[in-house]
């Protein structure tokens, strides 16, 4: 069988800290990889610097000059997220070739010894590898909590992500080329990968403390990412909505019966005010969140119609 050319693709916001330790780990991996004759040698990094502020670049830049073979990347003009960092290397890596590609955080917590159980996996036929977390202990409850109910969320919506799978995955480059054909700018990967429909299976790996430096999401940030995920994969929440303003429909219609059956028989209007008072808060809260839901796609459709470039590159080493 063919020995495949991997790349790994490392995403970097302001990760000046990690990056020196972090490229020497990861092309000690490479090196050791090809000893064993599990991926080809011309097999490289491909760093994405998403607009650090920090000397990250200067980093990769030093790195790339010593090894342009094996260390290349691109910087943005300015942050784009986590996301966008992620689609353009695996763009990158389908123009510079390769046969699959894994992704990993610059932080190295996902131990990059899976990278070697998701090759062993691809070359048994799989196309897409996922890693999945062992557990969550180096993450707050908050992060924890908000993490269950996004996965169980998602599934319950119809987008089949396993729980605890983050970007740590490998492809192979059909999933690359399929990709081409999502023009979407707000491209959810996790939802994507599973849409492809490519032979997909897990490995799990543990999760280490973040060596240096802090992390780059707060609360808000991973609220975006998850409505983002929800709103570009699922239209299950607006059919909720439909079936939410129906049911209040057919409610209203009893309750309007009911009084004005009082009314003929019993001449009696005045009763029920405490009632009324309750449904008119309940029923306007309601009203107010379907709004919210159905704003949200089209806040979604808005940032697509705009056409805008998904990201600006600014410098390219390869
Ligand atoms: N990251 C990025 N752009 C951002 C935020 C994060 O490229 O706007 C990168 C970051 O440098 C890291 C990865 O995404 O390589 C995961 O981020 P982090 O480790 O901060 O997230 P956490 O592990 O805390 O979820
Ligand atoms: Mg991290």
């Amino acid at each position: 069988m063919q020995i495949p050319k991997l790349a790994i693709i490392i995403p970097c916001f302001n990760e000046e800290s990690c990056l020196k330790s972090t490229i020497e780990t990861l092309s000690d991996y490479l090196k050791k990889l090809t000893n064993k004759n599990k991926i080809s040698k011309d097999s490289y990094l491909y760093f994405v610097d998403d607009g650090s502020k920090d000397k990250s670049w200067n980093i990769i830049e030093a790195y790339h000059s010593k090894n342009p073979q094996e260390i290349k990347g691109q910087k943005f003009i300015k942050n784009y997220g986590n996301q966008k960092a992620l689609i353009a290397g695996l763009e990158s890596v389908r123009r510079l070739g390769c046969d699959c590609v894994v992704s990993i955080d610059a932080d190295l917590q996902q131990d990059i010894n899976a990278i070697e159980a998701f090759l062993d996996k691809y070359n048994q036929g799989y196309e897409v590898v996922l890693g999945v977390r062992k557990n969550r202990k180096t993450d707050s409850f908050l992060k924890k909590t908000s993490a269950y109910l996004f996965y169980k969320t998602m599934n319950i919506f119809g987008v089949k992500i396993p729980l605890n799978h983050s970007d740590f995955r490998l492809v192979d480059k059909k999933a690359l080329d399929i990709m081409e054909m999502y023009p979407e700018k707000a491209l959810f990967l996790r939802g994507f990968f599973h849409e492809t429909g490519l032979k997909t299976t897990t490995v799990a790996f543990d999760v280490k403390p973040r060596f240096a430096g802090k992390s780059k999401f707060n609360f808000f940030s991973l609220m975006g990412l998850a409505l983002n995920g929800i709103t570009s994969f699922s239209i299950v929440p607006l059919r909720i909505v439909s079936c939410v303003g129906l049911i209040m429909a057919l409610f209203a219609f009893c309750v309007a019966l009911e009084a004005i059956l009082k009314k003929i028989i019993f001449h009696n209007v005045l009763h029920g005010v405490t009632t009324m008072i309750s449904l008119v808060g309940f029923v306007g809260g309601i009203q107010i969140f379907c709004l919210g839901v159905i704003g949200e796609y089209v806040g979604q459709i808005y940032n697509e119609v705009k056409g805008r470039p998904r990201y600006i590159t600014d410098e390219e080493l390869v």
